[in-house]
């Protein structure tokens, strides 16, 4: 643990008083007991003066410079400590708003402007010392602190406050890699805020054979209807990445898609109820699903996909007749703790991260 300069301020500050008052005390001492002509005309002069024509002034001298460089340095740390301390915290404001409005981007940049605010004022700041800036690019918001710090010691030196800032940014970046996918997938396209995408197609959407036979469930970890439904409900446990190849699961997986997706659905216990616009981080209405190319083909069949990115989308309904099940979501952007690639595009599952100031 670090030494916490405001809790020994006190004590140096009384230390100091006490110091002073025994320099008194000596002084008037050395005055009573040499009640002379000469030290009766002393007693007009200051007491550094007295000290040098005391016959004892040597001692006290020596002592009074010792303690003079003492509370000096005892000056210095106590205020460039209570500046640092301040500094320190600001610091930790800064970082946490700017983290905390990033969640917001790049889609809602006036909520991550709120958000940064907010968290700026949990951690200490008042609102007229924060400054909050977001790029036009919506990808980067940047949170500045100013604070004027009264000084005890320098003041006798006539600076009675002293300005610290501290400045901190936070970008969102796309991810690279991702755990806990959906073994759904979406086509590689432009993907549209608040849109509603087909994520799972049913044998009977668009006359049976969505793409090329294939309904949209992935491979992941194993092929069958007891690992897909697992995915669904929980999410791959292993990591995938932009680049990996995977195989496509067969089959229209009604049932499980069902399972999975109630498990889902019912999960989501957030008060307010969640939607696409507002959930909350890490609700299981929101499925993370790979952005995909087709890579191998077999006869009319995909076989195999390319992973291109990661997408988000919130689940608002699904649709089951007979032994039919589709799931629709919308498309949403979230913040997840991910590897990431500023070269990739952007496909709304983004790793908020800090820059180096
Ligand atoms: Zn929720």
């Amino acid at each position: 643990m670090g030494l916490d300069i405001l809790k020994i301020y006190p004590k140096l500050k009384t230390c100091g008083l006490k110091i002073f008052q025994a320099l008194r005390a000596w002084e008037n001492f050395i005055c009573s007991s040499h009640n002379s002509c000469c030290c009766r005309k002393l007693i007009s002069l200051t007491p550094l003066s007295l000290l040098f024509f005391s016959s004892r002034g040597q001692v006290l001298v020596t002592v009074a410079a010792g303690m003079t460089l003492l509370l000096g340095m005892a000056a210095i740390t106590v205020d460039a400590g209570t500046l640092y301390l301040q500094r320190q915290r600001l610091a930790n404001a800064v970082d946490a708003a700017a983290l905390a409005g990033a969640q917001e981007l790049p889609a809602r940049p006036a909520l991550a402007y709120q958000q940064a605010m907010a968290y700026a004022e949990q951690n200490g700041c008042s609102p007229e010392e924060v400054v909050v800036q977001i790029a036009p690019s919506n990808k980067k918001i940047t949170v500045t602190a100013q604070r004027q710090i009264p000084l005890f010691f320098a003041r006798t030196l006539g600076h009675q406050t002293a300005s610290v800032s501290a400045q901190a940014t936070a970008a969102v970046s796309p991810v690279k890699a991702l755990m806990g996918a959906a073994p759904l997938s979406i086509e590689e396209q432009i993907l549209v805020f608040g849109e509603e995408y087909t994520l799972k197609s049913a044998p009977s959407e668009g006359g049976g054979e969505p793409l090329y036979g294939w309904y949209g469930p992935l491979s992941l970890g194993g092929s069958g209807a007891r690992s897909y439904c697992q995915n669904l409900k929980y999410g791959y446990e292993s990591e995938l990445r932009v680049g990996d190849v995977v195989a496509t699961e067969t089959g229209n997986m009604s049932g499980p898609t069902v399972e999975g997706i109630a498990y889902r659905v019912d999960a989501c216990h957030h008060d307010p109820p969640c939607t696409f616009e507002h959930f909350a981080p890490g609700c299981p209405r929101v499925l993370l699903v790979p952005v995909i190319v087709a890579q191998e083909t077999s006869g009319n069949q995909i076989k195999t996909v390319r992973i291109q990115g990661f997408a988000a989308f919130f689940i608002e309904n699904y649709a089951r007749q007979g032994n039919e099940c589709e799931i629709r979501g919308r498309f949403v952007h979230t913040a997840v703790s991910a590897p990431y690639d500023e070269s990739l595009p952007g496909y709304g599952v983004y790793a908020v991260h800090l820059e180096a100031g």
